[in-house]
């Protein structure tokens, strides 16, 4: 592990050679920051696991040095990992006030509200934590009050980017800070980290103005209802609904818990201008025409038990989908998603709904021009991509060199890799610990890949268990042995089988017992395999088997 003399470190903790769970330490001498604290949702392989977030075992390790958190806005990959950290790294959060604002939704959740200090960042203020000076240029992202960090430290300007787009026609009408990103160029950047999501996209992102157009069209061709699933936080898009729905007359419900939350926050902060009588209770969308009524849900990824979703299969409490329905889909597939949204579009079809489930988004992230332009403003010396896969990270460096970076400059880096900077120059210093962590229901990280072989296991062929009583003085079998299964095969179709399996634990048990063996572990391992073979044998399976001695 690297010492922590006098030079600057960057270190990835999370967002590099993957999409989520963004978290980036800033280490110098006795001092750190940390940028975002995200989380990412489970790979397929992850059974039954909920979320997962980075390893910060190297943060705890340096608990004394964190002098704080900031965020760069409110989205899930960057402020889902939060509350689990808190509990564990009680630091202060820094941020713009929607962001705190969502922050603070998830803080009650889980009773942290009282004891995390938060701290709004003003426009143009500098924030001083240990030897590190924060401030923030402002951005354009698929959520309002995004910000990207320019970080004065000791060796030198660092600009991180965050998520980030250029849009010249930004729904709130509020620009990105170009003349900051700009003056950070003419003073001397000494490295930009900057988001590599859409590096393989040429071009520039559209203007999130671009989807209001289509919304409005549809609003105003729908002839009955509409329901319109888009992500929940993003509160420029749901802007652009409400304003189409209001210009058509028609009363907005809203359905599913994230939904609510984000809109009630947004307009309490200010972030959302809706007229007092444009939303109405969902219990009322009954009495109301259907061509007066726009629903705005949850679900557009398809979630299992999402409003949208729950709708389609016609199990949602309050809204039935009925012929003459307008269906829109206000969002694009999140990578293995694809499967849940194509059934829920079935489903609505069937339902007997009019479906439009393409050309309703844009992207949050800027394309290959907008990573160009931001490389350009601000000049880098040394460049970091991060907040990608592995071939964006590469794509993106590949950029920076088509416009002049010096390749040997370019870092690209993985999870725990440190970067550091010391005298104008700057090396790969060794790796700090960093990884995954899972979790699953209460549980944080006691789920590892112990836990997740047992479970691949019961998912390929089932569990059976097998219980036996022994005596204690003689060692007879006083009761069973039972076998009882689950998952392995259908119980009232396989009596035989299940009966010459029990037949065969017993005559193992009572030859071992007569052999003087006595040991539980030889008794368990002996049932095991004996049992293993003879299912395989017949079944082609390889069910868990869990065998349980008691002694009485
Ligand atoms: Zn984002
Ligand atoms: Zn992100």
């Amino acid at each position: 592990m690297p010492k922590s003399k006098s030079r600057l470190a960057i270190v990835p903790l999370g967002g590099v050679g993957e999409i989520g769970k963004n978290m980036t330490l800033y280490w110098y001498g006795n001092d750190m920051i940390v940028v975002d604290a995200g989380l990412k949702f489970p790979e397929e392989e992850m059974l039954g696991v909920d979320i997962v977030i980075p390893d910060i075992t190297f943060l705890v390790e340096n608990k004394e040095k964190v002098r704080g958190i900031f965020v760069t806005h409110g989205h899930e990959d960057h402020i889902g990992g939060l509350p689990y950290i808190l509990k564990t790294l009680n630091v202060p959060v820094y941020g713009t006030r929607l962001t705190l604002g969502l922050i603070e939704n998830k803080l009650k959740e889980h009773n942290l509200l009282d004891t995390v200090k938060m701290h709004i960042i003003g426009d143009n203020q500098q924030i001083q934590a240990g030897v590190f000076s924060v401030e923030y240029f402002y951005v354009n992202h698929s959520i309002p009050d995004t910000v990207g960090f320019a970080i004065h430290t000791p060796e030198g300007l660092v600009v991180h980017t965050g998520d980030f787009k250029f849009d010249q026609t930004p729904v709130d009408g509020r620009q990105a800070d170009l003349q900051k990103l700009a003056g950070y160029g003419s003073q001397g950047v000494l490295a930009l980290v900057a988001d590599s999501t859409n590096a393989e996209r040429p071009g520039f992102t559209p203007s999130e103005k671009s989807v209001g157009k289509t919304i409005d069209h549809l609003v105003a061709q729908a002839p009955g209802r509409i329901i319109l699933s888009t992500f929940a936080s993003n509160i420029h898009r749901v802007q652009q609904v409400i304003t189409a729905a209001e210009r058509y007359g028609r009363k907005v419900a809203i359905v599913g818990r994230s939904m609510v939350n984000n809109i009630q926050t947004s307009i309490q902060l200010g972030y959302l201008n809706v007229l007092p009588s444009t939303l109405i209770d969902v219990d009322e969308i009954g009495r109301m025409d259907p061509d007066k009524v726009l629903i705005l849900s949850t679900g557009s990824q398809g979630e299992p038990m999402s409003a949208l979703t729950r709708m389609a299969r016609s199990a949602h409490r309050k809204v039935e989908i009925m012929p003459g329905d307008t269906v829109i889909l206000a969002s694009h597939p999140i990578p293995g998603n694809e499967k849940f949204i194509s059934r829920t579009i079935d489903q609505l079809f069937k339902a007997g709904a009019n479906v439009i489930y393409q050309g309703v988004h844009v992207s949050g992230h800027g394309s290959q021009e907008e990573l160009k332009l931001m490389i350009n403003l601000t000049r880098p010396k040394y460049f970091l991509p991060v907040h990608g896969e592995f071939r964006m990270q590469r794509t993106h460096a590949n950029l920076a060199i088509d416009l002049g970076v010096d390749p040997d400059n370019i870092f690209i880096t993985e999870l725990g890799d440190v970067v550091e900077f010391e005298g104008d120059r700057a090396r790969f210093g060794g790796k700090v610990p960093a990884g995954t962590v899972m979790i699953d229901g209460l549980g944080v990280g006691d789920v590892g890949n112990i836990v997740l072989r047992d479970r691949k296991l019961l998912s390929q062929d089932g569990i059976l268990v097998v219980v036996v009583t022994l005596s204690k003085t003689s060692g007879t079998i006083l009761s069973g042995p039972d076998i009882i299964s689950r998952g392995f095969v259908y119980v009232r179709e396989s009596e035989a089988l299940l009966d010459e399996a029990t037949k065969l634990v017993e005559s193992t048990l009572v030859r071992m017992v007569s052999d003087n063996i006595s040991e539980w572990s030889s008794l368990k391992t002996a049932v095991r395999d004996t049992l293993g073979r003879y299912l395989y044998e017949q079944t082609r399976r390889r069910p868990m088997i869990l065998p349980i001695i008691m002694e009485a």
